[in-house]
């Protein structure tokens, strides 16, 4: 990715899971680590300084770029006590918003969002996303003439805004258990699974991106078609990522249909292994836990969309010890902030149990940066600061009005516990330096690019 070598300091490196100084970074053409060299307080002659506490690039494990466009909407109006007799505002009055903008996207219209929300991921420290991609085909279903014009307008999106990204292309065929999809679906579904996998057959993977595969849900993939997607994803070395049981609702219409919890159902279909990310996870039972740990199948908990859409607080403390590795998503963007998911999934788990102290900051870090890299499907030469590794680096500010006064050795523990997205100064990718000093080089004016692609699709 990148054309020229360059020589980084980084003030501070997170290397081996240790608050390091003075560290040169020397990376390579390819855009890979050449050199770490710790103790070198003399920059040398044309390195970029990197001030603050640089750790491997974030990853963001779950995310839906158009939701973005939901963001302060969906949150007028909501209500626990709505007038005249009707529901509590809850995901299920959410998803109607949230559907009425997605029929609006088009290829151009959801590159330019996309552009746009990919652009304020790096900003936020984000060098590697991935997109949980289901909005496929025209309104009312009719194929594009390039039936991946919408996961292309995607890969596009995120190499102009200097991001890798895994799409994980979503397999989304029905609206319920036995149910046709409804009017909206009717851009997310293929017909069948094997229609599916020959669309997605046709997307590239290159240096800056990755193509996985998703079930988008036990209730949006019959149980008929589940083996085809996990049988693609095996066949190709992909990453296959599903949404289990982020609802009672879901949980109780697949007992009602099959007689078997979520879990259980993809466990009996083949799609859980290590291979395999479940996404949320909230509503499990014991034997569900030990079934996702046993399998070491990873779980991506994405705990700001989780509160912000009263879905509850998913059993991460229990997944990991029984043996899930974790990552972390933003999701439907209310915020994009992998600080925030990462110390959220902490701090609810304290709400939770009351009690303190249920991962390190060195563990939630590795949960945002190699682990999320792991689950994205990207190999282990990212989500480290070691040579040969992706040169993907984020710099914390530890002189901000928020991060200023501890030790430094505590870098990790402060970056994680009170540093918020606003303290990204810089955001590598392959080498290139494509935020500095908070400002994003290659996208102009993103506030701007965020304002006029969403007022775009809202009219
Ligand atoms: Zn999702």
């Amino acid at each position: 990715m990148s054309l020229t070598a360059q020589t980084y300091w980084a003030e501070y490196a997170w290397l081996d899971g240790q608050v390091v100084p003075d560290v040169v970074i020397v990376v390579a053409t390819d855009g890979r680590i050449k050199a770490v060299r710790p103790g070198s307080p003399l920059h040398p002659a044309g390195s970029v300084t990197l001030r603050g506490l640089t750790v491997p690039g974030l990853a963001n494990a779950h995310s839906h770029a158009f939701h973005r466009a939901l963001r302060g909407i969906v949150q007028a109006g909501a209500s626990a006590r709505p007038p005249d007799g009707a529901a509590p505002d809850s995901f299920w009055t959410w998803r109607k918003v949230m559907y009425e903008v997605a029929g609006r996207l088009t290829p151009d219209s959801y590159f330019d969002l996309a552009r746009a929300v990919y652009a304020e991921m790096a900003m936020a420290g984000i060098t590697c996303v991935g997109e949980f991609h289901y909005v496929h085909h025209a309104p009312g279903g009719g194929r594009y003439a390039d039936p991946n014009a919408m996961g292309e307008a995607l890969i596009a999106a995120a190499a102009e805004a200097g991001i890798r990204i895994t799409l994980l292309d979503t397999c989304y065929l029905s609206s319920g258990f036995g149910k046709e999809p409804d009017q909206h679906q009717l851009r997310f579904s293929d017909g069948t699974a094997d229609a599916w996998a020959e669309r997605v057959s046709a997307l590239k993977s290159d240096g800056n991106t990755r193509v996985g595969a998703a079930i988008h849900s036990v209730r949006a993939v019959p149980v008929d078609q589940l083996a085809t997607v996990s049988g693609w994803a095996e066949g190709q070395a992909a990453p296959l990522h599903v949404h289990l049981s982020e609802q009672t609702a879901e949980n109780d219409a697949c007992v009602e249909a099959h007689g078997f919890t979520p879990t259980r159902l993809l466990a009996d279909h083949g799609v859980l292994g290590p291979r395999t990310t479940a996404v949320h996870a909230t509503h499990l039972t014991p034997g569900d836990i030990r079934l996702l740990g046993h399998s070491a199948t990873g779980v991506c908990m994405c705990p700001t969309t989780e509160r912000d859409l009263a879905d509850g607080i998913g059993p991460a403390a229990q997944l990991s010890q029984a043996g899930s590795p974790l990552s972390l998503g933003s999701d439907s963007h209310a915020v994009i902030d992998i600080l925030e998911e990462a110390r959220a999934m902490e701090l609810d788990e304290r709400l939770h149990t009351r009690t303190r102290g249920h991962w390190t900051a060195a563990q939630l870090l590795r949960a945002a940066t190699a682990d999320g890299h792991a689950a994205l499907g990207w190999g282990a030469d990212t989500g480290r600061i070691e040579v040969g590794a992706l040169a993907d680096l984020t710099t914390i500010a530890l002189d901000s009005v928020r991060t200023a006064g501890p030790p430094a050795r505590l870098g990790a523990e402060t970056a994680i516990f009170a540093a918020t997205n606003a303290d990204v100064r810089h955001t590598v990718v392959g080498g290139r330096h494509v935020v500095r000093d908070g400002a994003h080089q290659l996208v102009p004016r993103v506030p701007e690019a965020l304002a006029g692609a969403i007022a775009a699709l809202h009219g």
